[in-house]
């Protein structure tokens, strides 16, 4: 689950590491009160869960209170990356020196969470990684020790921060990877940790914040689930959510449906092998009753892009006949227009089998059989 920018920003400042105090507004006035309250010139930033607010035109500073109030009617009437502007946060705006990038990720190779940072800050780090990835630093974080002082001053020294800036980079940094195992983050961000103008001098500040929460740890954070913007999920991914099915929408053409993830990610690969799209990864888990199947199966034919649809059920805990009830009784439900192709075997597979007879379906006796025939149908369709 993402955090918006202003959320992430508040749990860092929580641990330590210097943020501007902003407030959030819904409309002109409101932001225009903001201004006022903090004080001119203020930077206007769009609320959206994606990146790369800056180049959409979703981040303006405003100079004066009527500026504020055009800015802010112009960002929050924008559509970012399909997503609607629906607040904005008003910060002090900052005497930005230059830009530095810094980021808790979990490293997979190295089974671990590693800080990542970078004087080229400001634009987009897959940029960065993909064309210059020398002016990337890492420091792996041990999960008993988590982040020492000294590997957190070596990569201030690595990214060629100037000495003054030392000892509170190490602060910032050793507060973003505490905020992120305290979180059960799998990613917090801070791009641009800018060196800005004060008092005559410069200080770090965290101008920008993103943090993604783990979904299988938000029952431990239930002050976070509630943070939970409905903008960041699809009509579709929203209803597997609440009907307890691990989904995600792809780009292809063949909707799937089946039971475990491991069987599920096998029949993408097969499917992908005999030359198909899937439409989706989706599975209702072991032990999957009727009404599941058929909620899930509902799911999947919501999506237009999906012209066939392939079951591959292993009946273990899952008995086959309440797989095959869920699929008749859907199939009355939604009448689905697109062919289906079922594999169905395993536990009570004969009951299965008599159950689905009656039903409008193609059949196959094993998972390369039917990919293969939604392969093919999903061609003619
Ligand atoms: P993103 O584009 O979605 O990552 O949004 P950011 O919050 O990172 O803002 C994009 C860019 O706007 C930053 O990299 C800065 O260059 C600029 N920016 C953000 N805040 C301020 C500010 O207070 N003052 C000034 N001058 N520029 C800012
Ligand atoms: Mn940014």
């Amino acid at each position: 689950m993402k955090l918006h920018e202003y959320q992430s920003k508040q749990i860092f400042g929580r641990f330590g590491i210097p943020t501007p105090q902003g407030i959030l507004a819904e409309n002109a006035t409101e932001a225009r009160n903001a201004a006022r309250e903090i004080g001119l010139p203020v930077v206007i930033k769009a609320q959206v869960l994606v990146g790369g607010r800056g180049k959409a035109g979703g981040v303006k500073v405003a100079h004066t209170l009527e500026e504020v109030e055009e800015k802010a009617e112009h960002i929050l009437a924008l559509t970012i990356k399909g997503l609607p502007v629906r607040k904005v946060l008003v910060d002090p705006a900052a005497d930005i020196q230059s830009e530095i990038y810094l980021g808790v990720v979990i490293d997979r190779a190295r089974r671990r969470a590693v800080l990542m940072a970078s004087a080229a800050g400001g634009v987009d780090i897959e940029e960065v990684a993909a064309t210059t990835p020398e002016k990337i630093v890492r420091a792996p974080i041990d999960p008993f020790i988590g982040l020492p002082d000294y590997l957190a001053r070596d990569v201030a020294v690595a990214i060629g921060l100037p000495r003054e800036h030392w000892g509170d980079f190490v602060k910032i940094a050793k507060g973003l990877a505490a905020a992120f195992v305290a979180n059960d983050a799998s990613l917090a961000e801070i791009n641009p940790l800018a060196i800005v103008s004060a008092d005559g001098g410069a200080k770090l500040l965290a101008l920008d914040g993103k943090m993604v929460i783990d979904d299988n740890a938000l029952f431990r954070h239930p002050e976070l689930a509630a943070m939970r913007d409905p903008d960041e999920e699809s009509e579709a991914e929203r209803k597997a959510r609440n009907a307890d099915l691990s989904f995600v929408s792809l780009d292809g053409n063949i909707g799937c449906l089946v039971n475990g993830a491991g069987l599920a990610m096998a029949t993408l690969d097969i499917i992908q092998h005999f030359g198909g799209k899937p439409a989706n990864f989706l599975d209702v888990a072991g032990g999957a009753r009727a009404d599941k199947v058929a909620a899930a199966l509902r799911i999947v034919l919501s999506d237009p892009k999906v012209k066939v649809v392939m079951f591959n059920i292993f009946g273990g805990i899952t008995r086959c006949d309440e797989v095959a009830r869920g699929i008749v009784q859907a199939m009355e439900e939604v009448k689905p227009k697109v062919p289906m192709v079922a594999r169905i075997t395993g536990t009570n597979q004969e009951e299965g089998d008599r159950i689905l007879a009656s039903a409008n379906l193609i059949t196959a006796t094993s998972a390369a059989e039917a990919a293969q025939k939604a392969v093919e149908l999903a061609r003619l369709n």
